[in-house]
């Protein structure tokens, strides 16, 4: 079995009073989820979350490293792959998709999240996380 590890966060902001997500479609397979990517030599993952909330989508976050989430999954057969998620308000809200590896970024609000996320594992995830959210404003 090999092991794969990425980083990320469920990037938030508040808008006219409401909460939202954003959610990026990942070109390669179509699904709706978290940014997020591959750690690079000598990165901490919240360096690395940091770094990929800003490629894949240009928007600058803040990072609570308090909430610290593991999302697993098996990419392929023989692929176990650990994705830490953190939480981070955006402090820039214009997205621009990385070309070749996102095909689609929204803001979502948070009681709709459900119905665009694709695995029920991001689905839970956001669950730990609403509490959380509401209580940063
Ligand atoms: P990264 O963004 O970490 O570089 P990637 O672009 O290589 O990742 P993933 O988003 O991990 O790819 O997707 C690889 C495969 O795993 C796809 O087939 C995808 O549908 C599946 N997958 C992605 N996220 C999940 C999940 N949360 N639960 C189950 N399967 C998932």
């Amino acid at each position: 079995m090999n092991y794969e590890k990425s980083c990320g966060a469920i990037v938030f902001r508040k808008f006219h009073g409401n909460i939202e997500l954003l959610l990026i479609k990942h070109a390669n397979g179509g699904h709706w989820s978290f940014p997020k990517g591959h750690v690079e030599a000598g990165e901490t993952e919240v360096e690395t979350a940091i770094r990929e909330i800003r490629e894949e989508t240009g928007i600058e976050v803040m990072i609570d490293p308090t909430f610290r989430e593991i999302v697993s999954y098996y990419p392929k057969r023989d692929i176990k792959k650990d994705v830490i998620y953190f939480i981070a308000k955006a402090k820039t809200y214009d997205y621009t998709p990385q070309e070749e590896e996102i095909s689609q970024i929204k803001w979502v609000e948070l009681d709709r999240v459900h119905q665009l996320l694709t695995y029920d594992n991001d689905k839970q995830l956001v669950n730990k996380a609403r509490q959380i959210m509401k209580d940063s404003f």
